[in-house]
């Protein structure tokens, strides 16, 4: 059983309890973890907190050696902390092995971003005087994430963090510990203790994270109704909060729409580790004169893919990570069909399985935004498909949301293009190709899908607080209109 990093070293909890991670394709218990309460919460912050005083001064040279380490032993680790993740995550070890390559490279591009983080000298007042604005770290991060990209989101916030001199204590989520406390034995070694901690729990842990008076700031990633509540509890304290919460993502295909490349496309935004990604296709708006065609296509396309283990190299789609995730796709599709809607394929759960919390790729039309599939995140394979009349109002489909995370469009028409990119409000725009993500380019949402960005010198920027100092060379200065 693997422990948890605190100060450098690989303890139990204090109270020695533990719980158990289960395989989501077999509902059996892969290992167990240490079940972190309030005391391991406390020393981990306390050892983030004694590591900051050195770690805000170590050089930018230094950094970029240990970040790229960290880097160099994920790809050494590749196909063992893929394997784990598929085990404890179900998605498709394929996926999982670009998911090491992704976190590999954002430690790369977060160990030479920082060696030019810079602020800057402004005019000053008086001739006498230097006026600098200065960067500096928070102190002590908690990120607190979700079990999807366990390892990649987990490196879109520790690495920029550790870049810019913070100490960090990492909450994994209660369904996927296994991969970040392997991440921990495996690629921080070399990390001076309590520049990075780990404390495996559930979300009376996280809470305690955020109440904390001594971490300086959290970085969350998860769903909108724990952001919220984080965001609540941080408020208390006027603590940093960057919340990068759920979404709602609308795909329109316009009549242009080359069909040999969209419905693969869509159906790969839509069923990618089982619809179970951020930026999933929830909704898809197709242009009412290609709808019919569109849709024969994409049900043959989609009847096509082979559901199975994650494991197994034939496997196109996994299962949901659990139970609770698998009963809400039901539920929205349940709904859907009372209120009309027709289930095109799909819509059940495969009678060839009987363990494993699969639910078969499922199409259906005949939906509309007064349903719940359409409007609240379902986060597994399911792609409702609505005709439109006319550009215009497919862009109103897709603003027509409480998420703003992010959308994606086929067409090779440039004024199309213009219109959605000026008009969609989310945080990442798609045009021909979905869902790719550059380490360059921020990423985050609007609106209910929180206001952070990852990636990109912005998601650097979140982990420093801006300072100005204002210096005097001349020491006789009294020109205050005090009496003296
Ligand atoms: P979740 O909100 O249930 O949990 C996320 C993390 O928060 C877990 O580690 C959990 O233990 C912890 N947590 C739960 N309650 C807490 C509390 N009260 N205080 C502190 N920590 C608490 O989300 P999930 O089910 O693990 O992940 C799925 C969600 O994450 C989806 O909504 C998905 O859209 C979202 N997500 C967003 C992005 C993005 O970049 N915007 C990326 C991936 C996933």
């Amino acid at each position: 059983m693997p422990n948890m990093l605190i100060n450098g070293e690989f303890v139990p909890a204090a109270s020695g309890q533990t719980f158990a991670v289960h395989d989501p394709a077999t509902e059996d218990v892969v290992d167990h973890v240490p079940q972190a309460g309030a005391e391991d919460a406390r020393r981990a912050i306390a050892a983030a907190g004694a590591a900051s005083r050195s770690w805000r001064k170590a050089t930018a040279h230094e950094k970029a050696e240990m970040l790229h380490e960290v880097a160099r032993k994920i790809r050494e680790h590749t196909e063992a902390l893929a394997t784990l993740l598929t085990c404890e995550g179900g998605k498709p070890l394929v996926e999982n092995r670009d998911e090491m390559s992704w976190s590999a490279a954002c430690f790369d591009y977060y160990a030479e971003l920082q060696r030019n983080t810079r602020g800057r000298v402004i005019p000053s007042v008086e001739p006498s005087q230097l006026a600098m604005v200065l960067k500096e770290p928070y102190g002590v991060v908690a990120c607190i994430v979700p079990w999807n990209y366990p390892i990649l989101l987990m490196a879109w916030k520790v690495a920029p963090a550790l870049a810019t001199g913070n100490t960090v204590v990492l909450k994994p989520s209660e369904m996927t510990p296994l991969s970040a406390l392997f991440f921990a034995e495996q690629c921080c070694d070399h990390l001076p203790p309590g520049v990075l901690n780990i404390v495996t729990g559930h979300a009376n842990v996280g809470r305690e994270l955020v109440v904390s008076p001594d971490t300086q700031m959290i970085a969350f990633t998860g769903s909108f109704a724990t952001g919220r509540e984080i965001a609540r509890l941080a408020a208390e304290q006027v603590k940093k909060t960057h919340l990068e919460l759920g979404g709602k993502d609308a795909f329109i295909v316009a009549e242009d729409a080359d069909l040999d490349i969209a419905v693969p496309g869509v159906a790969w935004a839509a069923l990618l580790n089982a619809g179970q990604v951020c930026t999933s296709t929830e909704r898809v708006y197709v242009q009412e004169s290609i709808a019919a065609r569109f849709i024969e296509r994409l049900v043959d396309f989609v009847r096509s893919l082979r559901l199975g283990p994650g494991i197994e190299p034939s496997t196109d789609i996994g299962p949901l990570v659990g139970e609770k995730y698998r009963a809400k796709v039901e539920d929205h599709v349940a709904e859907a069909r009372t209120k009309g809607a027709q289930i095109l394929t799909g819509g059940q759960r495969p009678p060839s399985f009987e363990r494993g919390f699969f639910y078969e790729p499922t199409v259906l039309v005949n939906v509309d935004h007064s349903f719940r599939i359409m409007r609240e995140e379902t986060f597994g394979p399911t792609i409702p498909i609505m005709p439109y009349r006319d550009f215009e109002q497919a862009i109103a489909l897709t603003n027509d949301s409480d998420y703003g995370l992010g959308a994606n469009l086929y067409t090779n028409d440039p004024l199309k293009v213009k219109q959605y990119y000026e008009e969609v409000k989310a945080g990442s725009l798609w045009v021909n190709d979905p869902l790719t993500d550059n380490d360059a380019g921020p990423f985050g949402g609007m609106k209910f899908s929180g206001g952070a960005r990852e990636l990109g010198e912005e998601g650097m920027e979140e982990f420093l607080e801006t300072k100005h100092v204002h210096w005097d060379f001349n020491p006789n200065r009294k020109d205050w209109w005090f009496p003296y």
